[in-house]
């Protein structure tokens, strides 16, 4: 039977004593000691079990260690291991150690990283990123970042600038006046753009059906030839990285015909502008600089924890200007103040443990990081090639799409692979085809692992076979 405690004793305590750190502590270590053997995926019983936290808000407080203790017994079996070694699905990334050190430290710094008043640190470490950030990517020198929480909400705000510049030239003040009897700008992007960039043009006002869309060959690429006229009321959206198939658009080619228009051009590079940071790879990023804004995650290639995107934006007066903010408590300085450059007024601090992953690998581990990406999902598509399945793209960065010839057996085949947990991939509708998709996104995948995988897709297919 619980009882009534005086709270603040109680959590005075918690502080003094830190035995709940600690328990929470051992049981993070006993997690990571079993990360490279568990089951990918959480057990039917593990997920059952967890009706145990359907409750009535509980009337009084409930023991610290309990909590802890119950998180571990019941939450830590119905996680989804993507940061073990074999965990292929969505394009998800793994975490560097320093990283994830670096978050529990500042964890309990507990940062608000709205203003400079309200954490220099995380300021600090904000501008530094920021540099690091346009020197990977080799982006023009007055490029600013925004710190938010993934690429969904990094579009949004390059979009958002997007429609105050092409406004402002129309001599239209968008924040003041909206929608209603503006101007038409136009919005173009590729057929094969992700959902994301649809849903925040969407949310921005645009309407999905006022987009023109532009034809994509057989590996998702804009066919540069098929884009319209452009002109300096135009937004172009340009992607890096397919979410299915890996591809790039043209950027050169296409960033110059459009800056000869004076379009804008925004570019979702969430998973594939990394390949910029890999010697091997950064031909596929060729132009990117060219273009007006970017938006790319730090959770996905990079294997920074998750909640971490960046928009990345070469008119930071128009970045600034469309998430514009003012209030008289707001107390603004000679620094950087991190609520300028996103929606979000109170954000953690994510700039302090993206720093950490930064500095750990330095441009040498960087470029090995992401080329051993593609390394690994090289190997993994001839392994399977000389299984006899069929890849359906070109392995030009992580992605990887299997068919096992008729949509049946495909789908029959990823279901026992999936069932059988030794490693995790999602499907998707890859032109006329079911596919299974594979991204090979964290740095803890080795080639054993993917010979491990590749051994369940072979086994998976016999069972579909028979079954
Ligand atoms: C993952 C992804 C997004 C969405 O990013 P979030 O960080 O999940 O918001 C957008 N575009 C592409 C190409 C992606 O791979």
């Amino acid at each position: 039977m619980a009882e009534k405690i005086n709270l603040s004793e109680n959590m005075f305590s918690q502080i003094r004593e830190k035995e709940i750190f600690i328990r929470a502590k051992d049981h993070a270590f006993d997690y990571i000691d079993n990360i490279f053997k568990r089951n990918v995926y959480p057990t039917e019983q593990a997920i059952e079990n967890l009706v145990i936290f359907d409750e009535k808000f509980p009337d009084l407080s409930c023991s610290p260690k309990l909590i802890i203790d119950l998180m571990h017994e019941y939450g830590s079996p119905a996680t989804v291991s993507i940061t073990g070694g074999r965990y292929f699905g969505f394009v998800n990334g793994g975490v560097i150690p320093t990283s994830l050190a670096a978050k529990l430290l500042a964890d309990f710094w507990d940062q608000n990283s709205v203003l400079y008043v309200t954490s220099p640190i995380a300021s600090k470490l904000e501008s530094v990123v920021e540099k690091w950030l346009v020197d990977i990517f080799r982006l023009p020198e007055n490029t600013v970042a925004g710190f938010v929480s993934g690429t969904s909400s990094a579009t949004l705000c390059g979009l958002a600038a997007a429609r105050y510049r092409m406004f402002s030239r129309l001599g239209w003040d968008f924040n003041a006046k909206g929608f209603i009897n503006a101007p038409k700008i136009r919005i173009i992007t590729g057929s094969h753009e992700h959902s994301t960039v649809f849903k925040m043009i969407s949310i921005l006002g645009f309407g999905k059906d006022n987009t023109e869309i532009v034809n994509t060959d057989c590996q998702g690429k804009i066919v540069p030839g098929e884009i319209p006229d452009l002109d300096e009321s135009t937004i172009l959206i340009l992607q890096a990285g397919n979410v299915n198939s890996g591809s790039f658009d043209e950027f050169d080619e296409i960033c110059e015909k459009a800056n000869r228009a004076n379009a804008w051009v925004h570019i979702d590079g969430a998973f594939g502008l990394w390949a910029a940071g890999s010697e091997k790879l950064k031909y596929l990023t060729k132009g990117i600089e060219k273009a007006n804004s970017w938006s790319v995650d730090c959770h996905k290639t990079l294997n920074a924890p998750y909640d971490s995107g960046i928009i990345l934006c070469k008119d930071k007066d128009a970045l600034i200007s469309s998430l514009q903010n003012v209030g008289s408590y707001i107390i603004l300085s000679n620094e950087r103040d991190g609520m300028l450059y996103t929606p979000e007024m109170s954000r953690r601090a994510r700039s302090i443990e993206l720093w950490a992953a930064l500095k750990y690998l330095g441009r040498d581990g960087l470029d090995e990081l992401i080329t051993g990406l593609h390394k690994r999902a090289v190997q993994f598509a001839n392994e399977l090639k000389e299984n006899e399945f069929e890849i359906l793209n070109d392995v030009v960065f992580n992605q990887v799409l299997v068919s096992c010839g008729t949509d049946n057996l495909t789908k029959k085949t990823l279901k026992f692979i999936q069932e059988m947990r030794v490693c995790w991939c999602g499907s998707a509708q890859w032109l006329d085809k079911f596919v299974i998709r594979i991204s090979v996104c964290s740095w803890a995948t080795t080639q054993d692992d993917i010979a491990e995988s590749v051994r369940s897709f072979v086994r998976a297919r016999k069972m579909a076979m028979i079954n």
